[in-house]
């Protein structure tokens, strides 16, 4: 069994930075407003998420390490994903290809630790702790081999973590973020958002100042835009601001990152009178929608998403930032 979930691990934990999305979309699910990342030689010897969510009952430890007994979701509609995790996977996947640790507590109760080690669970333990969690994955891949040869360089891994803590902290500026880099035992903050208070805009720009740049913020144009029961909301970057890559496009669906096609190429064609080709422009983009009328199952890690009505959506978008470059000149 140990060695069937280590195979089935390898489909929703392929690298670090996948193992800290999953820990940190829990985090957000547990009401965290404030979490911590922190990681070593590129999350290959450890990866740490601490956060002030609501946390784990002792008792209740195991059960969260165990395959699919605490999917979030209770299967009658699919289609109807509110919560990030509802696979009830990404705990029992890096106890089974990691050696894994969880303090946490829930407010009012006494901390508890349990530890997995290639799929063996240790028995609860006390612990001390603020509420909260902490989940500690330590030698990523160490039981499999070859998933770790697969993995690049220390730098590289860490670029991506990187990437994916800014993504999940664009989409939530009232949560806030750190990023600290461990290796070789000297800590080193490589991120930091502050949670945001206020209305949505003002916490929006706020965190785009922090995840893309103070000034890229300050200039930034408002997008607000809506046709039949699509919403899109956030900001896009003067043209001045666009990159030679695609590095800094942030757009969400329903509250959650994705990496889509659709999306990606009609804030390109929403540029395409103001920027030449190679020339990406800089955006932070909430589509919101009826959840049944998004499909979020397409790829196993949620980056692509499928609309009942693409045509809407991308028109939504061009229009929306051909709009907003119109006003400010351009
Ligand atoms: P899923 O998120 O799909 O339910 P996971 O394996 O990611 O599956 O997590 C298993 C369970 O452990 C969650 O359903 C939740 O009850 C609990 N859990 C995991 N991480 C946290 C956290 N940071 N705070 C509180 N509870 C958590
Ligand atoms: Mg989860």
């Amino acid at each position: 069994e140990a060695a069937i979930n280590r195979i089935a691990a390898g489909e929703v934990v392929e690298r670090p930075a996948s193992a800290v999305k999953e820990l940190v979309e829990n985090a957000l699910d547990a009401g965290a407003t404030r979490i911590e990342v922190t990681i070593a030689d590129g999350g290959k010897t450890l990866i740490r998420v601490a956060d002030d969510g609501c946390g784990i009952p002792a008792t209740d430890l195991p059960l969260a390490l165990a395959r699919h007994a605490t999917s979030k979701i209770d299967g009658s509609d699919l289609l109807d994903i509110r919560s990030f995790g509802f696979r009830g996977e990404a705990l029992a996947s890096l106890g089974a290809v990691g050696r894994l640790c969880i303090v946490s507590r829930v407010r009012g109760q006494d901390a508890a630790r349990i530890e997995v080690d290639g799929g063996r669970l240790g028995a609860a333990q006390p612990a001390a702790r603020q509420p909260g969690t902490t989940v500690e994955v330590r030698d990523l891949f160490h039981a499999t081999p070859a998933r770790l040869k697969f993995l690049r360089s220390d730098r590289a891994e860490m670029q991506a973590v990187g990437d994916v803590v800014r993504r999940l902290a664009m989409a939530e500026p009232f949560v806030g973020f750190v990023l600290r880099d461990c290796t070789g035992g000297e800590e080193r903050e490589t991120f930091r958002a502050d949670a945001e208070q206020g209305e949505l805009f003002g916490a929006l720009a706020g965190r785009l100042s922090a995840v893309i740049g103070r000034d890229f913020a300050a200039n930034a144009l408002r997008i607000e835009a809506e046709r039949d029961g699509v919403t899109l909301t956030g900001y896009a970057g003067l043209p001045t601001y666009s990159r030679g890559a695609a590095v800094a496009q942030y757009v969400f669906v329903n509250g959650r990152p994705v990496r889509d096609k659709l999306l990606l190429g009609a804030l390109g064609a929403g540029y395409s009178d103001v920027l030449h080709r190679g020339r990406y422009p800089v955006a932070a983009l909430f589509v919101g929608c009826d959840p049944r009328a998004v499909d979020v199952n397409v790829h196993p890690a949620k980056a692509e998403v499928r609309f009942r009505e693409p045509g809407t959506v991308r028109g939504l978008v061009v229009s929306a930032i051909r709009h907003a470059l119109a006003g400010a000149g351009h």
